[in-house]
């Protein structure tokens, strides 16, 4: 154990997962989002699983991600990168036929302009803007844009028409997420007037994959639910309802464990750890476990975070410090250095899920798994 805590990735999970997506989603391709480190997971782990599993797309965000997906991919596998690059990652997508999004005019004036450079056609996606005001081509650009893939088509290929909702897991975003679809439609009629189709559109998440069947298109962008969770839990219920069924079927891939470092007795009427934020009412023994905030561990679990310790549910007493945490094992017996100590999975009957780390640290199931640090070996289950 290396990093003092290891992440372990369930294969048989994965698949099911994927057996689950593909039947639920059918007849429309599911590219796998693998940014933030494929959610926290590792990508260099994850993505030969997702690929055992039959996945060949893979979405990042930016060139670093794309690169130890080229890595890790087979050269099947078709990687689109959502978000940023500079000329030189440009340059090394269209050399290696990384699809990547254009919504600015200075990126679509370099991928001409490098296609050129390295007589081979970029492969690109326009994004446009319908309301979620982060990236994307105004509507009112199309004209202009249309005329320059037209006049340039042996640099570029149209690859895809897409744009991201601001929002999809929300009912409360309901007039924004309808006024999107509107526009996104719009956008797709004004290519067409100007003459010039993508091979393909997209615009869903995963929550708007859910709620919006009518906007899947050729092809969905499947993130968090992949790695069995949902976007919210406002989609999980919609999902219950609309299926009458009362468990979900995604099952959480991602199981995170270390060791009790030592044990220590506290005798009543002490402080532990730093500060005065836990009090010994009675004497007390403590398992000291090596893992910390600088592990992903939040610091606002403090005092309020669970783990499991053979097969007990023990509570997190004090600060969070930067590589440690203390827990109550006053009533375990026979605890002692070494044990298993569970800090994401299950253990007996008890579970620590990804959703009650969020919901005591007011972290998102995205937060929580993104922040787990790079360096933690990941392995395969
Ligand atoms: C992160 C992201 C997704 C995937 O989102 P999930 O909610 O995890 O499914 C899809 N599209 C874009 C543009 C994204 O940034």
């Amino acid at each position: 154990m290396k990093a003092s805590s290891v992440i372990k990735l369930e294969q048989a999970a994965l698949q099911s997962n994927w057996e689950f997506l593909r039947n639920y989603f059918k007849n429309v391709k599911i590219s796998a989002v693998v940014k933030g480190n494929a959610y926290g997971h590792g990508i260099k782990t994850y993505v030969p699983m997702a690929e055992a599993c039959g996945v060949n797309h893979f979405s990042v965000f930016n060139a670093h991600e794309a690169y130890e997906v080229y890595d890790a991919a087979s050269p099947e596998s078709t990687i689109m990168i959502m978000g940023s690059l500079d000329e030189g990652d440009i340059a090394w997508a269209i050399e290696h036929n990384i699809e990547f999004y254009v919504f600015t005019m200075e990126r679509l004036a370099a991928a001409i302009k490098l296609s050129e450079k390295i007589g081979k056609k970029a492969l690109i996606h326009i994004e446009v803007e319908t309301g979620m005001y982060r990236t994307g081509f105004e509507l009112g650009e199309i004209p202009e844009l249309a005329a320059h893939l037209k006049n340039n088509a042996d640099k570029l290929v149209f690859k895809g028409l897409c744009m991201h909702f601001a929002g999809a897991e929300s009912i409360a975003n309901y007039v924004r997420i309808k006024r999107q679809k509107i526009l996104f439609k719009k956008a797709v009629k004004e290519f067409k007037t100007h003459g010039i189709e993508p091979e393909i559109k997209h615009t869903c998440c995963s929550a708007a994959a859910v709620r919006l069947p009518d906007m899947h298109y050729d092809m969905i962008r499947i993130g968090i639910m992949q790695y069995g969770f949902w976007s919210s839990p406002e989609v999980l219920i919609e999902y219950f309802n609309k299926y009458k069924v009362t468990e979900s079927p995604l099952k959480r891939i991602i199981s995170w464990e270390s060791a009790v470092m030592s044990i220590k007795n506290v005798p009543p009427g002490e402080f532990i750890g730093y500060s005065q934020a836990f009090f010994s009412h009675h004497p007390m023994k403590l398992a000291i476990v090596p893992v910390g905030y600088a592990h992903g561990f939040s610091r606002s679990l403090s005092n309020t975070g669970v783990v499991i310790i053979n097969g007990w549910r023990v509570p997190v007493v004090g600060l969070v410090n930067m590589n440690c945490l203390a827990v109550d094992v006053t009533s375990i017996n026979d605890v002692k250095s070494g044990d298993k100590v569970t800090l994401i999975g299950t253990q007996g009957e008890y579970e620590v899920s990804v959703a009650s780390f969020g919901e005591r640290s007011d972290q998102l199931n995205y937060e929580l798994l993104t922040r787990l640090p790079l360096d933690i070996t990941r392995e395969v289950v």
